[in-house]
């Protein structure tokens, strides 16, 4: 599924360009371009759903492919010696962009 308002499907479909680090049939992970820190990627799903919150078994099975992936993707990019994933569900937590994405925080000692 995409939502064509969804600035992460443009950017899954090349209509926003973005600096992509990795890419395969099911997730693509680019730059933030914002970085919160000296490394700051973010790993999102090709497929487009919104929220944490809105997880089941399919979906579940896909966050699992990414976080399997995830750790190999980090090191390759500066982040071998430690690394913070996060993702924000909902208002409070301020996620803006309502498309499942992990944050992907390192290379640097990380304040907590
Ligand atoms: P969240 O607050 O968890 O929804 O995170 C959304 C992140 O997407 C923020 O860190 C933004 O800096 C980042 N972001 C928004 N638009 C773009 C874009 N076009 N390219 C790369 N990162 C983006
Ligand atoms: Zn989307």
């Amino acid at each position: 599924m995409t939502d064509k308002n969804c600035v992460f499907c443009k950017i899954v479909a090349g209509e926003i360009p973005s600096q992509k680090v990795y890419e395969d049939d099911k997730m693509l992970v680019f730059r933030d371009i914002e970085p919160k820190a000296k490394v700051h990627l973010l790993a999102v799903a090709k497929d487009h759903f919104k929220l944490l919150s809105e997880m089941d078994g399919e979906r579940a099975e896909l966050l699992k492919y990414m976080l399997c992936k995830i750790p190999e993707i980090a090191a390759e990019n500066g982040c071998g010696n430690g690394y913070r994933l996060v993702i924000n569900q909902g208002e409070d937590a301020g996620q803006t962009v309502f498309h499942l994405h992990i944050h992907i925080l390192g290379g640097e000692i990380l304040p907590w």
